[in-house]
C-alpha cells in the first residue's frame, strides 16, 4: 500500500512514544509502541476464555515490540516468541504496554497500616503511575549459565513414607498459555476475585512444575512402584486431589529460594497523609489486564 502523506505522519507520530524496557530473564531489551483503537477490537474478541484472552495479549505484545537488537526481530515469529521469552520477561513488556498507552494505572486505594489512623479503615487514593512501579528490584537478570527454557530445578520433599520429587522451572509465556487453556472464564473470575490471583494454589504449582515422581523411602517398607507424569492435566488432578498440603509449602518454599528473585516486583510506595506511616501496594499487570477486560 502507498502510503499517504496523512497517514504517514500518523504512523510516526505513533512511533515516537515507545517505551524501552528490559527483559531480564532472556537478557534483551526492547522497545513497545503504544495500543491503537484497533486492537481493541482483538482484545474484545478475546474475551470469550482466559486462554483466548491470553493468546491475543500476546499477539498484540509481539505486534508492538522491536528488539533494541535488529537481528532479534528478524528470527523472532510468534511461536518461537512464546517459547523463547519467560512469562516474566512478558511482565516487562506488559509494564511498557501500559506505560506507552496508558502512563498511568489511575487513582488506587492505599489502606494505612496504623490501626489508630481513620485511613485503616477508608482508605485514602493516590494517583500510580506505571513509572511509579518500577524499582532498583523489580527485576533480577536471570543468573543461571543455561537459558531459563531448558534449565530445570530439582525440588526433593520427603514426607512421612514418600518422596516427591519436582522438576521445577520458571514458565516461558507458552507454558502460561498452556495452563490457562485449562480454565473456564468462570474459574478465572472465582480466582481473581476470591485469591486475587490468575491461578490457584494447585493451578500455579501445575505452572512451576515440568515433572513429578513419587517414590516410596527406601526404609518405608511399601510396595509402591516408583511414578512419574509430566502430562499437565495429570499434574493438575493430582496437585489438586492428592498433593498433601505440607507437601506443596515445602515444594513452594525451596521454589521461592531459586526463583522468587527473578519475579517482577511492581509496587509503589506512599505515605499515609494523615499519620504520615509508610504503606506499599503490590501491582499485578496481569491481574490487572485481566481485571480491566472482565470486569470493565
Ligand atoms: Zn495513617
Amino acid at each position: 500500500m502507498v502510503m499517504s502523506p496523512f497517514i504517514k505522519t500518523m504512523s510516526k507520530v505513533s512511533s515516537i512514544k515507545k517505551t524501552l524496557t528490559a527483559l531480564p530473564i532472556i537478557k534483551k531489551q526492547a522497545n513497545v509502541s503504544p495500543l491503537v483503537v484497533g486492537d481493541d477490537l482483538a482484545l474484545r474478541s478475546g474475551l470469550t476464555s482466559p486462554v483466548m484472552y491470553d493468546k491475543e495479549i500476546v499477539k498484540l505484545i509481539h505486534d508492538h515490540i522491536e528488539f533494541a537488537d535488529e537481528e532479534d526481530n528478524s528470527k523472532m515469529n510468534y511461536p518461537k516468541f512464546i517459547s523463547s521469552l519467560s512469562n516474566v520477561d512478558k511482565l516487562s513488556l506488559l509494564w511498557a504496554l501500559f506505560k506507552s498507552t496508558y502512563e498511568t494505572l489511575g487513582e488506587r486505594d492505599f489502606k494505612c497500616p496504623n490501626e489508630n489512623c481513620e485511613h485503616s479503615k477508608t482508605p485514602f487514593k493516590e494517583e500510580v503511575l506505571l513509572e511509579d512501579i518500577i524499582h532498583e528490584d523489580t527485576y533480577t537478570i536471570w543468573e543461571e549459565e543455561t537459558p531459563f527454557n531448558e534449565f530445570v530445578h530439582q525440588v526433593d520433599v520427603p514426607y512421612e513414607n514418600m518422596i516427591y520429587s519436582f522438576q521445577t522451572r520458571l514458565p516461558s509465556i507458552k507454558d502460561n498459555n498452556r495452563l490457562l487453556s485449562t480454565m473456564s472464564n468462570d474459574t478465572l473470575q472465582t480466582n481473581l476475585q476470591q485469591l486475587g490471583s490468575i491461578f490457584s494454589r494447585s493451578q500455579n504449582m501445575a505452572l512451576l512444575v515440568k515433572a513429578v515422581q513419587l517414590q516410596p523411602k527406601p526404609d518405608s517398607g511399601l510396595d509402591i512402584e516408583t511414578v512419574q507424569s509430566d502430562n499437565l492435566q495429570e499434574i493438575l488432578m493430582a496437585f489438586n486431589s492428592y498433593m498433601p498440603l505440607g507437601v506443596s509449602d515445602i515444594a513452594l518454599e525451596k521454589y521461592g529460594e531459586k526463583f522468587d528473585k527473578y519475579f517482577t516486583k511492581f509496587y509503589k510506595t506512599a505515605n499515609c497523609p494523615i499519620c504520615g506511616k509508610e504503606v506499599t501496594n503490590d501491582f499485578d499487570l496481569e491481574v490487572e489486564f485481566f481485571r480491566r477486560s472482565l470486569f470493565g
